[in-house]
């Protein structure tokens, strides 16, 4: 068997794979349930998700209204946010994504359980101890 065809055989061995084998271990980032309200858009697990990335909802709540460039009103009590204009839950999720992997994911051992200390500035690891300057918001 030439290498090619080892290397296919390896890649359909790998496709064919149920995903749940692969996702079993790994942290998932949970994506928005909102709805549009007229001009603006509901964010409905916004307390939620911070609970489930272990931060505060109003550091993500900064982040986000930073990330798509409009205003918006945190309702910590009920976990919930208003974004003053329409959007593609799609963004949202992008949004979500791109906060965890700034503020909660450790770039060295890919943990999530980490922590926001010196104010919010450093980012620190509980798994392995590795700590990174981060901007504050
Ligand atoms: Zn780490």
């Amino acid at each position: 068997m030439d290498d090619k065809v080892y290397e296919q055989l390896l890649d359909q061995a790998y496709s064919e794979l149920p995903e749940v084998l692969y996702k079993k271990e790994r942290f998932v980032v949970p994506e928005v349930s909102g709805r549009l309200v007229k001009t603006r858009t509901q964010i409905r697990n916004f307390g939620e998700i911070a609970k489930h990335l272990a931060r505060d909802q109003e550091h993500m709540h900064k982040f986000m209204l930073k990330f798509v460039g409009v205003r918006g009103d945190l309702n910590a009590n009920r976990g919930e946010v208003i974004l003053h204009s329409r959007f593609q839950p799609a963004i949202l999720n992008k949004g979500i994504q791109k906060y965890y992997t700034e503020y909660v994911e450790c770039p060295h051992c890919t943990s999530p359980d980490t922590e926001l200390i010196e104010e919010g500035g450093i980012k620190k690891c509980k798994a392995c101890g590795h700590q990174e300057k981060v901007t504050r918001l």
